[in-house]
């Protein structure tokens, strides 16, 4: 099984998927949890150089490109042997990421993004979307406050406006409702426990019954 998070900054992806990985233990489920872009040694480099706003002069497409060769690498080396081995795949975003940051608000040619999503995915697609919703007010005070916590510097996108954020948001939900079979929307500004719990309803009643 494979099942990705998506949402914008602040959303709690990370905590969800790890929340998810332990529940599904505690069930005798073998998952593995990674990320986007990364999740494996070559692809955490590119993650490297884009988020280090060195690709910032970069057009849309070519960014659309790193990020696809990143995830490339990581279906190769992390998603595809573990789904082979029987584990399940939890991922921290995914190819709504690239629709919504690089299609919708880089304002791509859709056709150029589906035809590089199927070079690059191909048949490996997630059986389930969790699309974590939220103000994005609320997304990036949260952000703001783990930053400051870990002494993080901003990175080139949250650094983004309101405006942006909030079109990304737009993005993902216009996503959800194109294609609500594969995505669940989850309100994301509750606390983490409500969501952990909404999250295992849905993989309770979709993938385990
Ligand atoms: O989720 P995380 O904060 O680790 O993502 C790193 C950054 O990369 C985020 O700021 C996100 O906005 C950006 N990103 C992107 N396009 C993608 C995936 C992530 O711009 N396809």
């Amino acid at each position: 099984r494979f099942i990705t998070f998506e949402g914008g900054e602040g959303a709690g992806k990370s905590t969800q998927v790890e929340r998810l990985r332990s529940r599904l233990s505690q069930h005798g489920i073998d998952a593995i949890a990674t990320r986007e872009p990364g999740g494996a040694p070559r692809a955490e480099r590119i993650r490297d150089f884009l988020l280090a706003g060195k690709a910032k002069a970069l057009g849309p497409a070519a960014e659309a490109i790193l990020f696809s060769a990143a995830r490339n690498d990581h279906l190769e080396t992390t998603i595809r042997p573990a789904l082979a081995r029987g584990q399940w795949v939890l991922c921290d975003r995914f190819c709504d990421s690239t629709r919504a940051y690089q299609g919708a608000l880089g304002d791509l040619d859709p056709t150029f993004l589906a035809r590089l999503e199927e070079v690059v995915v191909g048949p490996t697609r997630p059986d389930l979307t969790f699309i974590l919703d939220l103000p994005p007010e609320l997304g990036l005070a949260r952000a703001d406050a783990r930053r400051q916590a870990l002494s993080e510097a901003t990175d080139r996108f949250e650094a983004e406006d309101i405006g942006f954020h909030q079109a990304l948001r737009a993005a993902f939900l216009t996503i959800a409702q194109e294609e609500p079979a594969r995505c669940v929307v989850i309100d994301a500004s509750r606390e983490a426990d409500a969501v952990a719990a909404d999250i295992w309803s849905h993989v309770e009643a979709r993938l385990l019954g």
